[in-house]
């Protein structure tokens, strides 16, 4: 925008005004020079304003760049740097976040700082994926997968583990559950065998299943992948449900889309 400005304006300081002089000869030689002082002194604003310009845009592009390289940082110390550069691998941590949390964590005792390391070996060395369902868990089978409390009959498939927490905290499921670990994504280039489905048809075929609950997100990735699942349970003597999508506890109508409304509708249940 400060561009197209600019470039106006030097286009029109470049266009020499009408010359008022030579349209006629009522001028004098006094007029003639007058014109020729205001078109000068008039080219002259023309120039200084485009160079005005011009330098705001460059100043613009230079702190454009300079917000992209904001992850440049100069460190005193080696070790300093090692320990911001680590932290800022994890996912929406930015080296200057990065250097906060460094600075935080000088400031704790030692022993906390020790114990927080050894949390995040522990999560390498002592935790792992069930055998059975891929949750996390400390041994070879998860506690739902060993809990006699637990309907074995009933799997419900979920994208990762955290979706297990989130189910779990809801307290109104007593099923077990198979983790893919992901969804099928052919723009991402994750196709069925990439995620964690040939084990659940596999769990399914070797064992009395009554109920597979498709947990999945209401997005393209989840409906492909819950349309995958449903095609390869077709010939099963089981039961494939979804859970329902529609307005969420606590929201307007006028405030929810088409989609989710319409979903609302077709999903709806009988009340009397
Ligand atoms: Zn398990």
């Amino acid at each position: 925008m400060v561009l197209l400005v600019g470039v106006t304006r030097f286009e029109l300081a470049t266009t020499r005004p009408p010359d008022v002089y030579s349209t006629g000869l009522s001028y004098t030689p006094f007029f003639k020079r007058s014109a020729k002082v205001h078109c000068l002194l008039k080219n002259s604003i023309y120039y200084f304003e485009f160079l005005f310009f011009l330098w705001h845009a460059l100043h613009c592009i230079h702190v454009f760049l300079l917000s992209e390289n904001l992850n440049y940082l100069n460190l005193p110390s080696k070790i300093l740097e090692q320990a911001v550069n680590e932290l800022s691998q994890f996912p929406g941590i930015g080296k200057k976040t990065a250097l906060r949390m460094v600075i935080h964590l000088m400031k704790q005792p030692e022993e906390s700082v020790g114990s927080l390391a050894k949390a995040i070996i522990n999560l390498k060395t002592n935790l792992q994926f069930c055998s059975i369902c891929h949750n996390v868990s400390e041994t070879d089978t998860c506690d739902i997968c060993k809990s006699v409390n637990r309907n074995k009959r009933i799997i419900c498939v979920v994208k990762d583990f955290q979706d297990c927490i989130s189910i779990e905290s809801t307290g109104h499921y007593n099923g077990t559950y198979h983790v893919l670990n992901g969804l099928v994504s052919p723009l991402d280039g994750i196709g069925p065998e990439e995620i964690n489905i040939a084990s659940l048809l596999k769990r399914v075929n070797e064992n009395e299943t009554d109920e597979v609950i498709l947990a999945l997100s209401a997005t393209m990735e989840g409906d492909t992948t819950s349309f995958y699942i449903t095609k390869k349970l077709k010939d099963k003597s089981i039961k494939v449900s979804q859970i329902s999508r529609g307005i969420s506890i606590g929201g307007e109508l006028e405030f929810a889309d088409e989609i989710t409304l319409g979903r609302s509708l077709l999903s709806r249940i009988q009340v009397s």
